[in-house]
């Protein structure tokens, strides 16, 4: 059901469709200081406090490599979010941005990326800054951060691609 009243001055939100099963599996969760939205910060910083990536069996074993790069990009599921609202009010001031034209969490698929410095791995864990989420965050995937990243497999026609 919509929650009209808890919208801002100007916010739509709608009836969500019915759920398709994208057959996701969190490989882990991700430990943080903040256990309060409001004090989270909206974007992680490269010197802001180490967090933990912390993996589940059966993927540690996908750990192996990560301490080549220097910067991970992170996804995550923002699983506190409500998901219905379309247009925003960021600034609670009656002017409205759509959900695609912001990095709010609130959106259909609550998903959050970061890209963060690698700090280190302890074990099953993977130490990094430049998050920002709340502890206990569930964890999608683990990337390379892409600028830092040649793929290892041969090129492919589309690689030389232009126009
Ligand atoms: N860096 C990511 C991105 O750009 O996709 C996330 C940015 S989002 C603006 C960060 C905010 O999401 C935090 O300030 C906090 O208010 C909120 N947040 C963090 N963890 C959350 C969670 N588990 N569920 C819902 N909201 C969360």
């Amino acid at each position: 059901m919509v929650r009209e009243n808890e919208l801002r001055e100007g916010e739509v939100a709608i009836e969500l469709p019915p759920a398709e099963d994208a057959g996701l599996v969190f490989i882990g969760r991700i430990r943080t200081p903040w256990t309060s939205r409001l004090e989270t910060p909206r974007q992680g910083r490269h010197d802001g406090p180490i967090c933990r990536l912390e993996i589940f069996e059966p993927f540690v074993p996908a750990i192996k490599g990560v301490d080549f790069y220097s910067n991970l990009e992170v996804l995550y599921w923002l699983d506190k979010s409500r998901r219905d609202i379309i247009l925003q009010s960021p600034k609670n001031n009656e002017k409205t941005r759509g959900t695609f034209s912001l990095r709010s969490p609130v959106r259909p698929n609550p998903i959050g990326t970061s890209i963060v410095k690698l700090v280190g791995i302890e074990g099953n864990a993977i130490l990094v800054r430049g998050l920002d989420c709340l502890d206990n965050t569930p964890l999608i995937d683990i990337k390379p951060d892409r600028c830092e990243f040649t793929p290892l497999a041969a090129p492919q026609a589309g690689d030389f691609q232009t126009e």
